[in-house]
């Protein structure tokens, strides 16, 4: 059984990002963990919605996703949606984009360690599309696992390609955060650590996340 965490930002970027990895992981015995950025206050309000309802419709709604993809525990962190880059929003200390990816690195290592992770999966230094709350999913994750090191595979969204891992890993070409992300701060040891990687080192079979 692996035990996966994967680290989102908002409220329905677990059904449009990764639902269908987490489904296939649930449906096999994995134990699957979400860990929740932010409310997601700040998204597109539907018609006929007041917009102070939108952070508690969402959660709902995400209840409800996570019932159907098969996530066994959702852990929210509580930060406030940032909304999109450039807005007021951007400037309110309770937004994510304003964190410590540090300690909020911290608390998710909390999590990683409490369900002994095997893999974390969190988001490219695009943050997939540049939203600022995904860009700090890749920032914290990508320090949780510096701070954990060689013992968790995580890796990025979208970066997924176990052999061209290794081979970028053996010939030093990190890719900034996500070099340190799949093997952590052991940077002196990358040579090693690549090849120590296993025949197929990638739970997904191949797949894409
Ligand atoms: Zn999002």
């Amino acid at each position: 059984m692996t035990n996966w965490v994967f680290l989102h930002a908002h409220p329905d970027d677990e059904a449009s990002q990764t639902s269908g990895t987490m489904a296939m992981a649930h449906e096999r015995g994995d134990r699957v963990i979400e860990v929740l950025a932010t409310d997601g206050a700040l998204g597109v309000v539907p018609d006929g919605l007041d917009p102070a309802g939108l952070a508690a419709h969402r959660r709902a709604e995400h209840e409800h996703a996570a019932e159907v993809i098969g996530i066994d525990r959702i852990v929210r962190l509580g930060f406030a949606d940032s909304g999109m880059t450039g807005w007021d929003s951007n400037r309110d200390p309770r937004a994510f984009c304003n964190a410590d990816p540090g300690s909020v690195a911290e608390r998710l290592v909390g999590v990683l360690r409490e369900e002994d992770a095997d893999v974390l999966v969190h988001y490219d230094p695009h943050g997939n599309y540049g939203h600022p709350d995904h860009l700090m999913v890749h920032r914290v994750g990508a320090a949780a696992a510096d701070l954990l090191g060689p013992g968790l595979r995580a890796r990025a969204r979208g970066d997924d390609e176990p052999e061209r891992r290794r081979r970028a890993l053996r010939e030093g070409e990190g890719h900034g955060h996500r070099g340190r992300g799949l093997l952590g701060p052991c940077r002196r040891g990358r040579r090693r650590e690549a090849d120590r990687l296993p025949p197929v080192a990638d739970p997904l079979g191949g797949r894409s996340a």
